[in-house]
């Protein structure tokens, strides 16, 4: 999985889970267009329910159509899946719902990248998962499924698969149906230069990073530390295997476990810490949590 802060390019605040007035969202696609713009995103990509939606890039946004296909998960569960940069369109699937692994070589087929949607609210059980290759990853946090319902956060299932060995990259997404009241709260930070292609192959390859708030500056491993540069947090978990980790907590009294806080800001919250990889870890990844809850979550780092 490539490293975002290894490679090159500018960062791109990416919006990849939306929907228009072509499914069941509230804004005609230029007009969705221009909210995303207008908040500060770089990429967006329309992704209603079973039709690609295009709308016209700008100067600062650019658009990547996709759409979101149902597909038949184990335990006969209805599954969601993202298909970002598609260039066919999926009437051709007739609304046929397939499993998940025929559902994503279409995807593919059709030059787009597949990421399963939200598995927490559509019921799947954790460790029961299994990603085709063909699934560039999951979503770890949905904002529409948490503000309904609760049920946006999605990483269980995540370190399930890891466990697994399945070290897949995990995106954040609003999911925005009404902009304005459930969007511009969760979004996917790219490294890429701005065009369909680089961010498509940024999204194959783990190039990202998953946020609803904070920013992760840097990671960077040496030996068995890894150490981590943030915006203020009050906590910089390594997440691991089934009960290792490490992790720093803010404050007089925080709480270190195999890990040390390099630097504070004003406010006393972590911007800078290390924490040594666990033994037995098979793979870390970071996550950083801020005063409010809101959270920023890196793809692995297999050890
Ligand atoms: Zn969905
Ligand atoms: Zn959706």
């Amino acid at each position: 999985m490539q490293s975002p802060w290894h490679a090159d390019g500018p960062w791109l605040r990416c919006s990849l889970h939306a929907h228009t007035t072509n499914s069941d969202g509230e804004l005609a696609p230029r007009a969705l267009a221009r909210h995303y713009e207008r908040a500060g995103f770089d990429v967006l990509a329309l992704t209603d329910h079973w039709h690609r939606s295009e709308a016209p890039s700008g100067d600062r946004l650019l658009v990547l159509a996709g759409v979101e296909l149902n597909c038949l998960l184990p335990g006969d569960r209805d599954g969601h899946v993202l298909g970002l940069g598609i260039e066919r369109d999926p009437s051709e699937l007739a609304g046929e719902r397939l499993e998940l692994a025929p559902t994503t070589e279409w995807i593919t087929d059709a030059g787009g990248v597949a990421f399963l949607a939200h598995p927490y609210w559509t019921g799947a059980t954790p460790g029961t998962l299994e990603l085709p290759e063909t699934v560039a990853g999951i979503e770890v946090f949905n904002a529409g499924c948490e503000l309904e319902v609760g049920r946006g956060l999605s990483a269980v299932h995540w370190d399930e698969l890891l466990e697994d060995g399945r070290l897949c990259g995990a995106i954040a997404t609003d999911d925005s149906h009404h902009p304005g009241f459930d969007s511009v709260h969760a979004w996917t930070w790219v490294r890429a230069e701005r065009t369909r292609e680089q961010v498509l192959e940024a999204l194959r390859s783990g190039c990202f990073y998953a946020s609803s708030g904070p920013a992760i500056h840097d990671v960077t491993r040496e030996a068995d530390v890894v150490e981590v540069h943030s915006s203020p947090v009050r906590s910089i978990m390594l997440v691991s295997g089934r009960t290792i980790g490490a992790a720093v907590n803010a404050g007089r009294l925080g709480y270190r476990h195999g890990g040390d806080v390099l630097a504070e800001s004003d406010e006393g919250l972590v911007v800078r810490a290390k924490l040594r990889i666990p033994d037995g870890a098979r793979h870390v990844r970071v996550e950083a949590t801020d005063v409010s809850g809101r959270k920023a979550w890196a793809n692995p780092i297999p050890v």
